[in-house]
């Protein structure tokens, strides 16, 4: 039987390329999303044309109940759930002074209860199974901090934090928790920057260019696969040398 994998905030961009590298390795994948089903149900077909197994699943994560819900809908589709990636985020930039309580909250509750709730629902599954891997998304900006991105900056070095602590507490269980921390790849949620500044970043970049979202699944892929069997609770940096 095909193992299963779960990737939230799939339908677009890094998270997309994610469940493209889990079909194409032969997993059954669950394309989570919140709102972009077109993209979501061209990436299913897409996948489904190669003769691979993929649904679709919109659920808010930042939604404890929803992220039961997604998590308890591919154990129902494929049997199990063999691999979590808590990939969905949203970032938000500004000064700490102009960031709103609402603003803040919305993204603490994505970018760090998501993963959070996600990683509970999937907890209760590998553990009754004895086996799993969990690979979270944070970023460079977690390791280090980025100035106007407070705010992401600490859900995303919560989600360090949580992948280090659930390592330790699920080692016992056979289950795997490791991260990728992406350095600039490009997707929308770099949208807002011009060329100029994505050349400036990319002359930052010792590797001399932005990464692509494949380059993200390829990490993210190793580190939930058998090749990885004796890693658990590291932070893998897929930044063209950014955070050495
Ligand atoms: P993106 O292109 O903006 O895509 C974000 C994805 O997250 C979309 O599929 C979106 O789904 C989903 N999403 C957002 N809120 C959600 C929610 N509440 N519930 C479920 N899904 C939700 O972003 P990206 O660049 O691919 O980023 C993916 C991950 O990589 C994020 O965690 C981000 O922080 C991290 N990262 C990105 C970069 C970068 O330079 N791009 C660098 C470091 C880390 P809908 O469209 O359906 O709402």
């Amino acid at each position: 039987m095909k193992k299963t994998a779960v990737i939230t905030g799939a339908s677009r961009g890094i998270g997309a390329a994610i469940a493209a590298a889990f079909a194409k390795a032969g997993y059954a994948v669950v394309i989570n999303y919140r709102s972009s089903e077109a993209e979501a149900t061209a990436l299913r077909d897409s996948i489904i044309r190669l003769e691979g197994d993929a649904e679709i699943f919109k659920a808010d994560i930042s939604v404890s109940a929803e992220a039961d819900t997604l998590i308890a809908f591919a154990r129902e589709r494929f049997g199990s759930v063999d691999v979590l990636v808590n990939n969905a985020g949203i970032s938000e930039l500004g000064l700490i002074t102009d960031l709103s309580d609402e603003e803040y909250r919305r993204l603490m509750a994505v970018d760090l209860d998501g993963a959070f709730y996600c990683c509970r629902a999937a907890s209760r599954e590998m553990v009754r199974s004895h086996s799993g891997a969990i690979v979270n998304v944070s970023s460079m900006w977690g390791l280090v901090g980025a100035s106007c991105e407070v705010a992401y900056s600490a859900a995303k070095a919560g989600v360090i934090g949580l992948t280090k602590a659930l390592a330790k507490e699920l080692a016992p269980s056979g289950i795997r928790v490791n991260c990728v921390a992406p350095g600039v790849i490009a997707t929308e949620m770099n949208a807002h920057l011009s060329e100029s500044e994505l050349d400036a970043l990319a002359d930052e970049t010792p590797l001399c260019r932005i990464g692509q979202p494949y380059e993200v699944a390829e990490a993210v892929l190793f580190l939930a696969s058998e090749r990885a069997s004796f890693i658990t609770g590291q932070v893998l940096s897929v930044d063209g040398g950014m955070v050495i």
